[in-house]
């Protein structure tokens, strides 16, 4: 339930910093900066002007800050209530008194994501703008900021948008003839209906179709470094980091363990996890760490198998071919500077095969634009543009609306119209849910909680 009273929290990170800001939302807030606050400037707080003075205790009269604040009048703000930031120094210190004081004004201190909610409370903002808030603070990647910048600049809510808009077209049409039951469905009223919700599925399992690639986008991939000793993974590795995070070393099998760090490659996320050579052997550790590393071919969005290309194909390398079955795999041709003695068999089974030095970096470049390819086919372009799916939420509600759009067409011919209407309103719930029309509040609660506190 919304409970309009007003909230405030610490809006900046915690620690000392340059600036902090106190944030106050709600009917109090002009009250509370009046209280508390002191232009140098005579003429109050004036809505959206920013003006400077002295923060200072009410009871005690004693100074507390020399601050910056600015009041936002509803509903021209982050919440669509009255806002106030007070913006005083940065010090853990400091920034908690400055808060003591505005909560001890009667005000309560806000929950985790409240103010967030209470834009989505109230219409500015839908739920999917909302967690693009959560997705833009907590990008690590180009290409994660920029989708997240397009949600919350509402391109996929004008998509789930067109979706209500037919569904709802559709359910007018048959919710006349419950209310009129003497008439009998006619065939242009059928092939009107069934048009706005083939126009709907359309739109819905072409948004599923995406989820793949906006996941990619926005949580990034995992790339698997497998190869027989020797081949040059760390190498590699360290190519790829510009550090010598792996250990190299002549003596095969020293990388026993999982190293795994994360990179960007041309804006988008790269989990890269070398893992142990994987060959025969009898010694235990090490063992371990080969089976460790096969475990993980399946889990990998992508793995890049590194092959000695200065020696023949070997056994090893044999074993890795049979670890790879039914992986999207590139195969890592190293040590380019040498004579080339390998010859890979069956290369058509890899998705590309990419000549690389990891000592002198050559085909580095290429090497790095080609894991990209595999993934952002359609998007390179600029994902600000794209409307696609990136959160599990949204794709399970989506399948939830196809299955009940399926079961509208399954029954179009029984034309059983209360059955209709209850697969057609089914739909809509399931669609409403994305952008937050139809969510109930524990879901509402789950969402928010996982925001931090001042957003
Ligand atoms: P790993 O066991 O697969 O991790 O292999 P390393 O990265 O430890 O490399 C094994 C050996 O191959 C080291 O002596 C590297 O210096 C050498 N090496 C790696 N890449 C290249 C390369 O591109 N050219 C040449 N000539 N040697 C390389």
């Amino acid at each position: 339930m919304y409970v309009r009273d007003t909230i405030a929290a610490v809006s900046t990170p915690p620690g000392n910093g340059g600036i902090g800001i106190i944030r106050v939302s709600g009917d109090m807030a002009a009250m509370v900066g009046n209280a508390i606050f002191k232009p140098v400037y005579d003429g109050g707080l004036v809505s959206h002007r920013f003006s400077f003075g002295t923060i200072f205790d009410p009871t005690s009269g004693e100074s507390v800050d020399e601050a910056m604040a600015v009041y936002m009048r509803s509903p021209r703000s982050y919440t669509r209530e009255d806002v106030l930031e007070l913006h005083c120094h940065g010090g853990w210190l400091v920034v908690e008194r400055v808060l003591a004081l505005v909560l001890s004004r009667g005000i309560r201190l806000a929950d985790p994501g409240e103010f967030t909610r209470r834009a989505f409370l109230n219409g500015r903002i839908d739920l999917i703008q909302a967690e693009a808030v959560m997705d833009i603070i907590a990008s690590k990647s180009e290409s994660a900021l920029q989708l997240a910048q397009s949600q919350r600049e509402g391109a996929l809510s004008k998509r789930i948008d067109d979706v209500r808009g037919y569904l709802l077209r559709a359910l007018a049409l048959v919710e006349a003839y419950i209310d009129f039951p003497d008439d009998d469905l006619g065939a242009t009223d059928i092939a009107a209906i069934s048009a706005s919700v083939e126009e709907a599925q359309g739109l819905v399992s072409a948004l599923l179709a995406t989820f793949e690639e906006g996941r990619i986008l926005r949580d990034g991939i995992s790339v698997l470094i497998v190869g027989k000793p020797n081949a040059g993974k760390s190498s590699l590795l360290n190519r790829l980091l510009n550090e010598n995070r792996a250990i190299v070393t002549h003596i095969p099998g020293t990388t026993r363990d999982i190293i795994e760090e994360t990179i960007t490659f041309e804006g988008l996320s790269v989990r890269l996890l070398d893992t142990a050579g994987i060959r025969h052997t009898d010694d235990l550790v090490e063992q371990e760490g080969i089976s460790r590393a096969l475990g993980k071919i399946p889990l990998a969005d992508l793995v890049l198998a590194v092959f000695d290309a200065s020696r023949e194909f070997s056994k090893e390398d044999q074993m890795i071919f049979d670890a790879l079955d039914g992986c999207r795999t590139i195969a890592v041709l190293n040590k380019a500077d040498l004579d080339q003695r390998l010859i890979l068999p069956d290369e058509d089974r890899f998705e590309a095969t990419v000549r690389i030095a990891a000592l002198s970096g050559y085909g580095i470049d290429l090497l790095k634009h080609t894991v990209c390819q595999q993934f952002l086919h359609s998007t390179t372009a600029d994902s600000r543009e794209l409307v696609v799916l990136s959160r599990a939420r949204h794709r399970d509600a989506l399948v939830s609306a196809e299955q009940h759009l399926q079961r509208f067409t399954n029954g179009l011919l029984d034309r059983n119209l209360e059955l209709l209407a209850l697969d057609l309103r089914g739909a809509l719930q399931a669609v409403g849910s994305v952008t937050g029309q139809t969510t109930t509040d524990d879901v509402l609660d789950l969402i928010f909680s996982s925001f931090c506190i001042g957003k």
